[in-house]
């Protein structure tokens, strides 16, 4: 997108942001454009997901109000020596975008954060798609140099799921869950899903992209795009969430508990996670070559997943198994 089609978009939102009707010739002479011009980059947003309602006689309105991501913002009110937090405006992937600079030796500090209003090419595990509407939700990914190796990168996808439920119990008294090994959950529905990728040597310390997608607000037509039961904060909290703050609040319990975690391994953090553990005690299935059923007793000091069957206990790894509850 050309730098002068970014700024009337940000330009418009900017005036719509309240979720009040604006006419488009208001619109078109604040920003000293045509009316169709305003009406092609608003048709361009509602194709990123964002809900705007246009009716005739009244002009333009969005259906919620919403609070743009401001990087000015965000840096007043990160602590001082926290890693930077670069706001991007449409972008295919923020972890996509975190790897590309890994990729190009851009040097950088564990913690940076990439977040963006929205994504086209948003990823969930195996090549699945993770639904990244505009404006509304958070699409964040961070840089982290895991000084352990790859072979922590089990319990560190696990912490990470226990970054948010601390963040989301003490700062909005919400009580999230974690499903092994990488989505969070609300009232049994998906509200956060998480995708770590690892880059560069992986017998070594390895360099880590965490990538978060966190429901804030869905649009509403959302379950067109997702095949099983989501939420989003704006639903099961009764605070106004500013995802300015969201995004600072989630890079400082995300470093603080990687810092704990570079220095303790995964086992102090077994009965936490077990506390937080969806389907902890409870009949599922492993979906892996052989599905397995069994009950699920929580995890190892690896992060692994213990199943009892019938026959045995056995303890599963490895970013390739999926579960699900049981009958
Ligand atoms: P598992 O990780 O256990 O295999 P999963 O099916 O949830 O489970 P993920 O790769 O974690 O897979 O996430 C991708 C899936 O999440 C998509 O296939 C879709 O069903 C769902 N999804 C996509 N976008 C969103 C969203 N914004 N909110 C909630 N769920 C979403």
């Amino acid at each position: 997108m050309s730098k002068s089609s970014l700024f009337c978009q940000r330009q418009l939102l900017h005036y719509l942001a309240d979720g009040h009707f604006y006419s488009g010739q208001w619109l078109a002479e604040q920003l000293g454009i045509s009316r169709t011009a305003v009406a092609n980059y608003l048709n361009e947003l509602k194709l990123h997901g964002l809900e705007i309602y246009s009716v005739k006689g009244r002009g333009y309105k969005l259906a919620h109000a919403i609070e743009l991501l401001d990087a000015n913002k965000i840096k007043k009110i990160q602590a001082a020596g926290s890693a930077q937090i670069l706001v991007q405006h449409i972008t295919d992937s923020t972890n996509c975008q975190l790897l590309q600079r890994l990729q190009a030796g851009q040097g950088m500090h564990s913690g940076t954060v990439i977040v963006a209003e929205a994504q086209t090419a948003g990823r969930g595990r195996r090549g699945r798609l993770w639904y990244s509407p505009y404006g509304t939700n958070l699409y964040f990914s961070c840089y982290w140099r895991l000084e352990q190796g790859a072979q922590a990168a089990m319990g560190l996808s696990l912490v990470i799921g226990l970054a948010v439920c601390r963040l989301l119990q003490q700062r909005y008294q919400l009580d999230a869950k974690v499903k092994w090994p990488n989505d969070i959950y609300i009232n049994e529905k998906k509200l956060a899903g998480i995708l770590v990728e690892l880059s560069g040597q992986l017998d070594a310390a390895c360099d880590v992209v965490i990538g978060i997608g966190l429901n804030v607000g869905m649009p509403a037509q959302s379950n067109e795009h997702i095949e099983q039961p989501f939420t989003d904060l704006r639903t099961a909290s009764t605070q106004q969430i500013d995802r300015n703050n969201l995004i600072v609040q989630l890079q400082s319990y995300l470093v603080s508990i990687l810092q704990e975690f570079n220095t303790t391994g995964f086992s102090p953090f077994i009965s936490e996670f077990n506390q937080h553990d969806l389907y902890a005690n409870r009949q599922v299935y492993l979906m892996a070559k052989t599905p397995i059923f069994g009950i699920c007793r929580g995890v190892d000091h690896q992060g692994g997943i213990i199943i009892e069957t019938t026959q045995s206990t056995e303890i599963y790894y490895g970013g390739e198994l999926s579960l699900r509850a049981g009958e």
